[in-house]
């Protein structure tokens, strides 16, 4: 039924919010007690509709806690506090995977179409376009417990997920002709090409050089630069601060001191 979905969300929302939760998330995730009182509020509606609605599987024997759920949820929810309208809530993420620890995966490095380079790689986290996030429950406690040095592995992967359901990047290389899009790929590509430049000339730069990898993993790490170090990005790169503001509907320059 249309509206069916929101109208669910909604009454999620107003669910009291269970004590153990609350203890878990003032404890693992510090960036909360930052927030103003109505958003912590609600903040604590959004994590009972994510817990609700969403499914986490546990991998390489690690068993699931309410810990491990909420945390995780705590930050995904995070990058979803601007929005009003709950018809749309992550609703492509089909399932988050955690292990333990960093974990190993195999790799093929392509060199040309008859050589292929076998190799292993040890990674944190990874989103893929098909709806699945992968986390190393060691690394997104990390992440989460110092909130000022601009790493945090669920906020980085849970972009790459808004990234691949909103298609914020694709705007920036196709250029669309909307003027609203327009200023986004404009901006974002001009910072883009500005960090490129300024590691070639191997300069100290606020935004983390991995975010050179690719445009997919610029906006990765921008928008942790962009909560993390909100004051600091508005500072040297206001125009691209203005657009995530516009694109995450939060200001945390106003709240976050660092
Ligand atoms: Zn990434």
């Amino acid at each position: 039924m249309f509206g069916l979905k929101k109208w669910r969300r909604n009454r999620w929302m107003k669910r009291p919010f269970p004590d153990d939760w609350e203890s878990i998330l003032y404890q693992n995730v510090p960036y909360v007690q930052h927030l103003p009182a109505k958003m912590q509020t609600k903040l604590k509606g959004l994590i009972t509709v994510f817990l609700k609605e969403k499914t986490y599987e546990g991998c390489a024997g690690l068993e699931l806690t309410d810990e491990i759920r909420v945390t995780i949820a705590a930050q995904a929810c995070i990058l979803m506090l601007g929005v009003d309208d709950l018809s749309y809530f992550y609703d492509e993420l089909r399932s988050i995977l955690v292990y333990p620890e960093s974990y190993v995966v195999k790799i093929k490095n392509r060199h040309d179409s008859f050589f292929v380079q076998e190799g292993f790689q040890k990674r944190h986290g990874e989103a893929w376009s098909h709806g699945n996030v992968v986390l190393a429950w060691d690394e997104v406690k990390k992440g989460a417990s110092d909130i000022h040095d601009g790493q945090n592995l669920v906020f980085h992967e849970f972009a790459h997920q808004l990234d691949y359901e909103y298609g914020a990047t694709n705007q920036v290389e196709d250029q669309y002709e909307d003027s609203q899009f327009l200023s986004w790929a404009r901006v974002v590509g001009n910072e883009y090409k500005k960090l490129l430049t300024a590691l070639h000339k191997n300069q100290q730069t606020l935004i983390d050089s991995y975010g050179a990898t690719n445009l997919a993993e610029f906006f990765a790490v921008i928008t942790e630069c962009f909560f993390e170090k909100p004051r600091q990005l508005k500072n040297e790169h206001p125009a691209l601060y203005e657009q995530l503001k516009e694109f995450y509907k939060q200001d945390p320059a106003s709240y976050i001191k660092s």
